[in-house]
Order: structure tokens, then C-alpha cells, then sequence
């Protein structure tokens, strides 16, 4: 089971109640930042999370609002000494970014390992239970999605195990590991004894219009976050700035084959309450759709 929390909902500039983008995703006991906006810190001590927590962050291009609390992050983790080490990903530059900044603000003794990473297309993190992969997006500046994906989980077939007489044991162990096993000199294959189980995936576009490779990329997700920023009579607009209509991302979101969809990066022409008029223009293409808002928990 993994857990989205949406720290911020505004695009470019911030609202008394949507704040700059950023996602807290949890899986397990991972915790990552998809985009750190101003003011994500304070975003995630209203919602309870720890940032020392967080392992990795993800930043998906260099638009202000998407990593300007970045830097605020790294330097808050320094003085309350994280001895874990955090990784930082993001695009060509992201790297002398945060060498440069981290050299005038730093301050006390070094606590704990810095790793930033310039990201390409393709699998960007290899973990044994999952992967975080980017994928180019369409917009006035160079950036990434990315894609959470949970490696497939394997069962071993306890039902058709035991009635052969083998219980709950290392041997299940072994199977699940792909390994063929002896039991009562009998060899008892994987394909035979273990179940495969699709893993969650979640995937978060940035700033984008709509654009084939994040419909490559979504294919088939539970939970697809997409660039929404203005409604459809806006279009016009949506093309000029590079990003997304409403209706764009449910027309991604349908032919991806998405499970569900969220909507965010809303232009501040649109008060809360006319966000309703964007979710309607995404229905006419998707209908399992919500308006994402600011401190909304998603569970996958
Ligand atoms: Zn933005
Ligand atoms: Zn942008």
C-alpha cells in the first residue's frame, strides 16, 4: 500500500489555501518528495510528516515553483542532524544547483551524505521492491515525470502447497525467489507453485501539455497525477504557457487506461470553487477524476 499526500496545488504562485507543488509519497517505510515548492516545509509539518524522513526527493524542472524549497529542506535536515543520507534527483543542472547553494548557506558540521543526481529517461531509482523511473515531459522548460512503480508481488501457492504436504517454510522462500526445489524427491517449479501480483503504480507529470510519452508512461497506473492548470475554454492559453487543460489530462488519463486520475497545478484565475468546472471538463474524457487539494491523502 502506498500513500500520496498533496502538499501544494497552485501553479506558479501561491494562494491563501494551494500552496507551491509538492507530493509526500510514501510506500512501506519509503518516503519521497515529488517537488519541493516554497513553503513545503511548513506544508509538511502542518500535515504531520517528518522531513527527516524523507529518503528522496524528485524535482521534476527547474520552474520556481516546483523547487524553491529545496534548499530550505536540505539546510532544516543539517540542523536538526539527519544522520541518513538523502538523495536529491532531477534535471541536468540540478547538481551545481545544489553544490553552489549549499556551499554559501552551509552551516555547522556535515551530518549526513548528500547524493544529487542529474536524471535521464528511464529508471532512475532500482530498489528490490520497486523502481522510480522519468519520462520527458512537454513544456517551456526541459523536465521529467515520473513513475513509481512496485515490482509484482509473488505468492507462493500455500493452498496447492500444503495439499502436497509442504508448509509455510524456507522452501516458499526459495520458490518465490524463482528457485526450483526438491520436496519428498519430487522438483516443484516456481511457475507452478507461485502467483504473480501486479505491483502499485503511481506517476506524477509536473508542469506538461498533454504529450505521448507521459500516455507511454501512465499506461496502465492506479493513480495518475497530471498538470491541469487551466479549463478548457482556457486552451488557448494552456498551449501558450505549455501546459495542460483539464480535459487534456483526462484525455491522457483515458488512454493511458489509468485507474484514477488527479488534477492539480490550478492557474489562479480559479477560485476553489470553481475548480468543479475543471473536473467537469476532464469527465467528458475520464470519469474516475477528483480535484486533487491542498493536504488531500490518497491512499493506493
Ligand atoms: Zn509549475
Ligand atoms: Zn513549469
Amino acid at each position: 500500500m502506498a500513500e500520496v499526500v498533496f502538499l501544494g496545488t497552485s501553479c506558479g504562485i501561491p494562494m491563501p489555501d494551494r500552496n507551491h507543488p509538492g507530493i509526500h509519497f510514501q510506500y512501506n517505510e519509503h518516503r519521497f518528495l515529488f517537488d519541493c515548492g516554497e513553503n513545503t516545509q511548513r506544508q509538511l509539518a502542518i500535515a504531520k510528516l517528518s522531513p527527516m524522513k524523507i529518503s528522496r526527493v524528485f524535482i521534476t524542472h527547474f520552474h520556481g515553483d516546483h523547487y524553491f524549497g529545496l534548499i530550505g529542506f536540505i539546510q532544516s535536515n543539517y540542523w536538526r542532524e539527519r544522520t541518513e543520507p538523502l538523495y536529491i534527483y532531477g534535471p541536468k543542472g540540478i547538481k551545481t544547483l545544489v553544490e553552489d547553494v549549499m556551499r554559501l548557506v552551509e552551516q555547522g558540521k556535515k551530518t549526513f551524505e548528500l547524493v544529487v543526481e542529474e536524471v535521464k529517461e528511464g529508471v532512475v531509482v532500482d530498489e528490490p521492491e520497486f523502481t522510480v523511473s522519468a519520462f520527458p515531459t512537454k513544456h517551456s522548460r526541459p523536465g521529467f515525470g515520473y513513475v513509481f512503480q512496485e515490482k509484482e508481488r509473488l505468492h507462493a501457492d500455500e493452498k496447492k502447497l500444503r495439499k502436497i504436504g509442504l508448509n509455510p517454510g524456507p522452501l516458499y522462500g526459495d520458490l518465490k525467489a524463482g528457485k526450483t526445489v526438491e520436496w519428498k524427491g519430487k522438483k516443484l517449479k516456481p511457475a507452478d507453485y507461485v502467483t504473480r501480483e501486479k505491483g502499485i503504480k503511481f506517476v506524477y507529470t509536473g508542469d506538461t501539455e498533454m504529450c505521448d510519452s507521459t500516455i507511454k508512461a501512465a499506461e496502465g497506473a492506479d493513480l495518475l497525477v497530471h498538470d491541469s492548470t487551466f479549463a478548457q475554454d482556457a486552451s488557448d492559453r494552456a498551449r501558450d504557457a505549455t501546459h495542460s487543460t483539464a480535459r487534456d489530462a483526462g484525455e491522457v488519463a483515458r488512454q493511458a487506461n489509468v485507474r484514477q486520475l488527479v488534477l492539480t497545478h490550478f492557474s489562479t484565475r480559479y477560485k476553489e470553487e470553481e475548480l468543479d468546472k475543471l473536473l467537469q471538463d476532464a469527465k467528458k474524457e475520464f470519469d474516475n477524476v477528483i480535484v486533487a487539494k491542498d493536504f488531500m491523502r490518497l491512499e493506493i
